[in-house]
């Protein structure tokens, strides 16, 4: 789908909301709060900017954010659980401005952490960009995820494969997905005006993920720690805009 002028102007709008939310809640982030204390700080931004939640009743999730921390990869049900000095956490979130979506994400270290865990943060983080630069028109879409695992590999990780980015607009998840590995094939070919959620999900060991017994949460396998930073991008004529940075 391309997305004319005036569609593109409510997504910018979008995911300013996305960035503000990840701005206010990465400053509470440290030893002794909940993550759904981050579900509240993401709640009062949305309305303090007349936003609505693209979260919130998605399927049944009962927040306005996904928090996921250590080995948990993606889709982390805010509650009870404290932080804790060395945690890793994933906060991943959106927000609907006059119909149209925004969708980021970013793990963040709680207190000191350990120098491997640093590691993945930064080469999820890279990955990410890795990613986001390929999103120029007449390149194909696929060169996103082969870039992506590039990254990630040479530093020993591994990408998820069962949970991919996405095409998004006026819905949160439009086709085409975007896989954060090579698939095998080169995939569409990239116009102006396309707007995708790109984010990888790197592990420090395999592949692998498990679903916990709430329905939702999803952890690594084999119990490794697992981060994931996404950004909602536009291709413009100049190259990749993206929408949700702070
Ligand atoms: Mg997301
Ligand atoms: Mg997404």
């Amino acid at each position: 789908m391309r997305r004319n002028e005036d569609e593109l102007t409510k997504m910018r709008r979008a995911g300013r909301v996305v960035a503000e939310i990840h701005e206010r809640t990465k400053a509470i982030i440290r030893p002794g709060i909940t993550t759904r204390d981050i579900d509240k700080v993401s709640r009062e931004v949305l309305e303090r900017r007349g936003a609505r939640s693209n979260f919130l009743n998605y399927h049944g999730f009962p927040a306005t954010v996904c928090t996921s921390p250590n080995d948990m990869i993606v889709h982390g049900i805010p509650g009870d659980y404290v932080l804790t000095e060395g945690d890793i956490i994933s906060v991943d979130c959106g927000a609907i401005v006059e119909g149209y979506h925004g969708d980021a994400a970013y793990t963040a270290p709680v207190g000191e952490i350990a120098a491997e865990a640093r590691r993945l943060l930064e080469v999820t983080e890279r990955s990410l960009w890795a990613g986001i630069d390929q999103l120029r028109e007449g390149n194909r879409l696929h060169e996103v995820g082969r870039a992506v695992q590039a990254v990630a590999e040479a530093a020993g990780f591994s990408v998820v494969r069962n949970y991919v980015g996405h095409a998004i607009g006026t819905a949160m998840h439009e086709e085409p997905q975007v896989p954060n590995y090579w698939p095998g094939n080169p995939g569409p070919k990239l116009k102006v005006g396309n707007v995708f959620a790109i984010e990888p999900m790197v592990n420090a060991g395999g592949p692998e993920t498990r679903e916990l017994a709430d329905g939702w949460s999803v952890v690594t396998a084999d119990g490794s720690l697992s981060a994931h930073f996404e950004h909602t991008i536009a291709i413009t004529e100049h190259g990749p805009e993206i929408f949700t940075l702070a």
